[in-house]
């Protein structure tokens, strides 16, 4: 493989007709000739500009003489001398080995303070060696630091892709011969790639080591990323964390088993306990009246509470083992609430076997100070006396891991040990016995690119964008002033007036009145800085409705018409995530957008000027205006007073008539019948209903409708008719068409 990692030279002089640059030339010419790029700069003013650089280099090498150094005033070279030492800094931030090298025909060591020399790869005194001897030298150097990036699995599958041998094993396409056979298979072969398809191999290779039994160069990635993350054992997985999820459930419960969840879980928890055949005991989580969901209070932790829960449940009540098997909870919800995962240790005790921490929002924690203790496993982190604790984590939302990347950590108990034979066998039962190779390889990746100093400055370049994108946020707030409006972002109400801050700055306190969550325990639960929800008008805190409101449906639809995709959009709030990827590029656009919208709102200007596509495929809404359609949508929401209804619903109490497998099987037996949601009061559901936004599972299997969840489905159903293209999906909803009239209805168990 040719990779391009220049060799990046600074010196005023480069392009000179002078002895130092004619010599500085030679060596470059030397090191080309070796087939290594060079690239000149010769401008030293802001050297530290150039640390960016690191991670496409192969190696630095920075003059220091007359010119750098100016008149060689004591200032001057002060001067210079700071910029070298800033440089050096920058560069040592994210990258502690890229070779540095210093070189000069006046000046030498001498002249260079022990903190920026021990940085330092080598001096080089031009004219004393010939320009091929210090090439070569550098080239080592440089050969020998690119050779160490790649970590292990990585490094065998590039080297098995540009073997070039022959292959008779799957996948059938040969390392992407097959799709030269055809027109539409060259399509895709020039699109991909050779390299993406040489390296799809399958696990037939012996030098590539078997995920399916963590052996050879794989087990040698995950033992590094089990070091990079700081626990016991790390499982690259290949189907994503709704996977890992069913791994670390099926290892540890078996049918009957309490188990103790979160109620705003993903749904590959809820799959897991009709899976496993688990009985459900909830904790609830608050929520605001925005529709954000907030932390499960402490006191829900108390051995106490969860065993009068288990009493308050049917089905749990009389259970043969009362010790509650696993306990799940979402570390990061969708809008960023953190717990403190060694008090939610503590409070626990032995009481439960097995600490599970839905991480898919998470991986990043690790890497750095601010979230300590608000993750689950990592660094000086205590071990529980009996519990074993994972936490399953999506490689691939934060991270830069391939789609379905992700990996399952394991910390051990004092008393107690992962048997890691044992819950292979559940791992096993849910991996496809073909991974995919590139998966693995990424997973690789992102935990070796995690590895400290890189990895704490890319979370810490994450946070300071989130931060700075909130402070820009507030500062086109503060330019219109009182008496117009502006897009608020969520979260604490003080914002440090540079960096981070402390923890301190973005703890939920009991006192505090913008989380809206009420008296919860102070210091249990941060924000998380990265995700940032932002709130459209026409709603407050409270659930009331101002006049005039701008429904987020609105807002994000125009935003995904001018190339902003939204992850997650609410009623008066949709959310954006500062991943590793972000740039200032990205966030600046949505500042822009949304002052492009503001414009556009206020000036009430029509739909098909303002988003031409949605209106071209709802001609109904071409020619009303942005903020009329805002406003009847807002007026909708508003006479049903739909934030009440929506948190109401989540609150309520719903009554469990059997367990989720249970009516499961109802399904799988088609003992169950399609009923209007009219008429479903009292009935047992068979299916998840889930409610988009937000996407948390409302229902479970074998749980009763009650009256305020069928208001809810109703008014779904009225304002979908009402405003098409904007519908509400109910996930579990059947919508079908009788006689011209759309109606709702939802699979029930038979009475
Ligand atoms: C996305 C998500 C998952 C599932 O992760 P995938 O990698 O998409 O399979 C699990 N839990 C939570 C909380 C999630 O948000």
């Amino acid at each position: 493989m040719n990779f391009r990692f220049p060799v990046i030279v600074i010196d005023e002089d480069f392009r000179s007709e002078n002895i130092s640059g004619s010599g500085i030339r030679d060596l470059a010419q030397a090191i080309s000739s070796h087939g290594f790029e060079v690239v000149g700069y010769t401008s030293y003013v802001d050297l530290s500009a150039f640390a960016q650089q690191a991670s496409r280099a192969s190696c630095f090498i920075l003059s220091i003489d007359d010119e750098e150094f100016g008149s060689g005033s004591a200032a001057e070279v002060d001067k210079a001398l700071a910029e070298l030492r800033n440089f050096v800094k920058e560069v040592r931030k994210r990258n502690a080995d890229i070779p540095i090298f210093l070189y000069g025909e006046t000046r030498t060591t001498r002249h260079v303070p022990n903190d920026i020399l021990r940085e330092l790869h080598g001096f080089i005194h031009m004219f004393e060696d010939t320009p091929e001897f210090v090439a070569k030298h550098i080239i080592r150097e440089a050969k020998k630091y690119l050779d160490a990036l790649a970590p292990p699995f990585f490094n065998a599958l590039m080297d098995y892709a540009s073997d070039g041998s022959y292959s008779w094993h799957c996948p059938g396409h040969s390392g992407g011969v097959a799709f030269l056979k055809s027109p539409v298979g060259q399509m895709f072969h020039q699109f991909f790639g050779e390299n993406m398809l040489r390296a799809d191999v399958c696990n037939a290779v012996d030098e590539l080591g078997q995920l399916l039994d963590h052996t050879g160069p794989v087990a040698e990635s995950e033992a590094n990323a089990a070091r990079i993350f700081n626990c016991d054992h790390l499982f690259f997985v290949t189907n994503g964390t709704s996977t890992s999820n069913k791994m670390v459930w099926h290892s540890v419960v078996a049918p009957g088993d309490i188990v103790v969840v979160d109620r705003n879980c993903h749904k590959s928890i809820l799959h897991s306990i009709i899976m496993t055949g688990a009985i459900p005991v909830f904790l609830m989580p608050t929520r605001n009246h925005y529709g954000i969901i907030g932390p499960i209070p402490k006191s829900e932790f108390s051995p106490a509470a969860i065993a009068k829960k288990i009493e308050a449940n049917p089905f749990a009540r009389n259970a043969k083992n009362k010790k509650p098997r696993i306990l799940t909870i979402t570390q990061s919800t969708y809008d960023g609430i953190l717990y403190n995962v060694e008090e939610i240790k503590q409070e626990l005790g032995s009481t439960i076997d097995t600490l599970h921490f839905d991480e898919a929002w998470l991986p990043h924690a690790s890497f750095h100070d601010f979230y300590h203790n608000m993750h689950a496993i990592g660094k000086d982190r205590p071990r529980s006396e009996d519990t074993v604790v994972f936490a399953t984590q999506s490689t691939h939302k934060l991270l830069a891991g391939l789609s379905q990347a992700s990996q399952i950590l394991v910390q051990n108990a004092q008393n107690r040990s992962l048997d890691t034979h044992r819950f292979n066998e559940s791992y096993l039962m849910h991996s496809s016995t073909s991974p995919q190779y590139a998966i693995i390889a990424s997973c690789d990746v992102a935990a070796a690119m995690m590895e400290p100093p890189g990895g704490t400055a890319l979370v810490e370049e994450s946070l300071m964008e989130a931060i700075d994108f909130r402070r820009a946020m507030r500062k086109v707030d503060a330019e219109f002033g009182d008496d117009d409006w502006w897009f608020k972002v969520w979260g604490p109400d003080e914002l440090p007036d540079e960096g981070l801050g402390t923890r301190d700055n973005w703890t939920l306190h009991a006192k505090d009145s913008w989380h809206g969550f009420g008296a919860i325990e102070s210091g249990f639960n941060i924000l998380d800085p990265i995700k940032a929800t932002i709130i459209t008008p026409g709603l407050n805190l409270h659930g009331q409705f101002d006049e005039q409101g701008i429904p987020a449906a609105i807002v994000s639809k125009y935003l995904a018409e001018h190339g902003i995709i939204i992850e997650k959009t609410g009623l008066y709030s949709f959310f954006i995530m500062f991943t590793i990827g972000i740039t200032k590029g990205r966030w600046n656009s949505m500042v822009t957008e949304l002052q492009q919208f503001k414009d556009d709102y206020d000036q009430n200007l029509p739909m098909w000027r303002v988003m031409p596509e949605f209106a071209k495929k709802q001609p109904r809404y071409e020619k009303v205006g942005l903020r009329d359609l805002c406003q009847q949508i807002h007026n909708m929401y508003r006479k049903s007073d739909v934030a009440k209804v929506t948190t109401e619903m989540y609150l309520s109490t719903i009554e469990t008539a059997m367990t989720p497998a249970d009516a499961w099987a109802k399904m799988a037996h088609r003992e169950i019948e399609r009923v209007s949601i009219d008429e479903i009061e009292g009935r047992v559901t068979a299916m998840l209903v889930t409610p988009y936004p937000p996407g948390i599972p409302l229902m479970v299997p074998g749980e009763r409708f009650n009256k305020t969840i069928i208001n809810y489905l109703q008014f779904t159903r009225a304002f979908n008719s009402a405003f098409p293209g904007f519908e509400t999906d109910v996930h579990g909803l059947v919508r079908e068409a009788v006689d011209g009239e759309v109606k709702y209805f939802i699979d029930v168990v038979k009475e």
